[in-house]
C-alpha cells in the first residue's frame, strides 16, 4: 500500500478503536500498516487523541524513520514481523488486561476453546521476556508468531497481525476475549482441552472461511 492521508488517518481510527474497545488504555501499545517501502506507525509519547495523519511516523524497511516524531519504541517488531511474513499487512499491539495478566504468569492460551484456532493453530504462544523496544523482544515476538497470527508478550502484553487493519484489530479484540475466558476458566480449575486432531480440523475451517 501507498503512504497516504488515507491510510495514516485508518492507523490513528485503530488506535482510537483499541482504546474504545477496551483493549488498551492510554498510549501503551501501537499499530502499523506496511507500505510500499515499509511500514507506517503510530508516534511514541502521544495520545492517539492528538494524534494526526501527519504525526504517523514512516519507517523503511533499514528502520530509518521520517516525520516530525519519533515512532512508538517498539518499531523493531512491526519491522522484523513485516519481513519476516509476507501476508502480513497490519499489527496491533495492545496491553489488554487479561492477556497481559495471562502474560505476566508466562502463560499462553492452549486449547480450551476451539475459537483458539483464529490465532492461526492450536494455541496463543507467550514470547519470553525481554526489555521492550529491544531487538531481543523483536526475536522473541517473530519467533511466538511463527505460524500464528497473534501472541502474548510475557510482563507486557500481545500483538496480532493481519492482512488488514481491521481484521488485526478484530483479532486483538477475539484474543482478549478468549484470555478473559481462559482467566475465568483456571479461576475455578484446570479445562479440559481439546485434541490436536480437532484443533487441525477447526484451524482447516477458519483457513476455508478466510480463503
Ligand atoms: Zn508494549
Amino acid at each position: 500500500m501507498k503512504d497516504s492521508h488515507a491510510l495514516r488517518a485508518r492507523i490513528i481510527a485503530t488506535a482510537l478503536a483499541m482504546n474504545a474497545q477496551g483493549i488498551n488504555r492510554g498510549k501503551s501499545g501501537n499499530v502499523s500498516a506496511r507500505t510500499d517501502d515499509g511500514f507506517l506507525i503510530t508516534p511514541s509519547a502521544l495520545p492517539y487523541e492528538d494524534t494526526k495523519p501527519a504525526d504517523v511516523v514512516a519507517v523503511d524497511r533499514g528502520g530509518n524513520a521520517t516525520g516530525r516524531r519519533k515512532p512508538s519504541s517498539e518499531w523493531r517488531f512491526h519491522r522484523d514481523v513485516y519481513a519476516a511474513r509476507p501476508e502480513v499487512a497490519a499489527i496491533v499491539h495492545a496491553h489488554s488486561p487479561f492477556a497481559t495478566a495471562l502474560a505476566c504468569l508466562e502463560r499462553g492460551i492452549p486449547p480450551f476453546h476451539y475459537m483458539i484456532a483464529v490465532g492461526g493453530g492450536s494455541d496463543i504462544r507467550c514470547a519470553p521476556y525481554a526489555t521492550f523496544g529491544t531487538q531481543a523482544l523483536s526475536d522473541h515476538a517473530v519467533a511466538a508468531l511463527h505460524g500464528r497470527r497473534a501472541c502474548l508478550l510475557a510482563h507486557h502484553g500481545m500483538i496480532a497481525v493481519g492482512a488488514t487493519l481491521r481484521s488485526a484489530l478484530a483479532l486483538a479484540i477475539e484474543v482478549e476475549t478468549l484470555a478473559e475466558m481462559y482467566w475465568r476458566a483456571i479461576a475455578v480449575g484446570e479445562p479440559a482441552l481439546l485434541p490436536e486432531d480437532e484443533m487441525a480440523r477447526v484451524v482447516a475451517r477458519f483457513e476455508d472461511y478466510q480463503a
